[in-house]
């Protein structure tokens, strides 16, 4: 049986992993379906305390990766089907076939990208539509683009972005972006941005040609109905956490974020960290700070429990 089992191996699970093996609890880390998490699909990370310049969102995660590596941390590349998670021994079914029993779990499985839910996005997915900017900004070298979303990410991508495509444009619902000043300037001030305030997607086009010309718009304060002509468009409105394992055995929120207390669940022996239980800070670091708790929790429920 293992001492502890960690699902997910974003900045949560794998700083979760090198205290865990430290305390000599020899943690098994199950990869997940994008091993590195969301940080492998950033570019800069200018936030990440300890590097005076922007380090590389996926040299970062793997970094960390080697570092649980050093104290002995099993990785397992396989996902969770299944878990049953209410005895004092835990079960953890994969993916690939056969369970894991552990005494503890660390639930940090992330979140993942959220679409809009149109039809047309769904039908010109990969043929023009992306949630991810750095993996397919380079298809679209030299042509117009549109970015949907008002946060950091889409910010983020919209400036990624920039770099690569003719003209960007950003496609907001609102009047003002959610993202932190520092991004939202360098995105109003960048030369080939510009952005679409008060507009919603009602369609991507054109899903009868099958691939992406342009994008039917809607302004939701005066009810105008426009089209702007791009050939790539990458939504960035946010994420859906991923708990579809743990339904029916932790408390989910009706956003379905695990419910914690300092990284305990509704379950003893198990926690989460990271962005499945994280609606308000989602950063790299708090992911950490969280997979930290996470660990040490793991290890004081283990000295309680014998
Ligand atoms: P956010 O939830 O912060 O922003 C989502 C954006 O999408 C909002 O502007 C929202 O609009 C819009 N949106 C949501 N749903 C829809 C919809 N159905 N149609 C149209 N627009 C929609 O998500 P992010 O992924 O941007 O950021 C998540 C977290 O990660 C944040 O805490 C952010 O600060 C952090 N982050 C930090 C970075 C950094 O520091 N470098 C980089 C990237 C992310 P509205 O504003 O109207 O709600």
């Amino acid at each position: 049986m293992e001492q502890v089992v960690i699902i997910g191996s974003g900045p949560a699970g794998l700083t979760a992993a090198i205290y865990a093996a430290r305390a000599n609890l020899s943690p098994v880390v199950i990869d997940g379906m994008q091993p590195g998490g969301q940080l492998t699909q950033t570019t800069d990370v200018e936030n990440f305390p300890g590097f005076e310049r922007a380090v590389n969102g996926f040299e970062l995660v793997n970094t960390m990766r080697k570092q649980a590596e050093r104290f002995g941390v099993r990785f397992l590349m396989d996902e969770v089907s299944a878990t049953e998670l209410s005895g004092s021994v835990k079960t953890v079914s994969l993916m690939m076939g056969g369970d894991l029993q552990a005494r503890t779990v660390i639930v940090a499985t992330g979140a993942s990208a959220r679409y809009l839910g149109l039809p047309s996005e769904q039908q010109l997915m990969g043929k023009g539509v992306s949630a991810c900017a750095t993996c397919d900004g380079s298809f679209f070298k030299g042509v117009p683009v549109a970015v949907i979303g008002g946060g950091d990410t889409a910010m983020e991508d919209a400036l990624y972005l920039s770099r690569l495509a003719s003209r960007v444009t950003v496609v907001h619902r609102r009047d003002a972006f959610r993202a932190s000043k520092i991004m939202a300037d360098r995105v109003l001030s960048a030369p080939n941005i510009d952005v679409v305030w008060n507009a919603v997607v009602e369609e991507v086009l054109d899903p009868a040609k099958g691939e992406v010309t342009g994008l039917r718009l809607k302004n939701v304060v005066t009810g105008e109905r426009f089209e702007r002509a791009v050939q790539g468009v990458f939504v960035a409105i946010g994420h859906t956490p991923n708990t579809a394992a743990f339904a029916g055995q932790l408390d989910l929120d009706a956003e379905g974020y695990i419910v914690t207390t300092d990284t305990r669940t509704s379950r003893p022996g198990v926690f989460a960290a990271g962005d499945v239980q994280d609606r308000h800070y989602k950063q790299a670091v708090t992911a950490a700070g969280t997979g930290c708790m996470a660990a040490l929790e793991a290890e004081r429920y283990m000295t309680a429990n014998g």
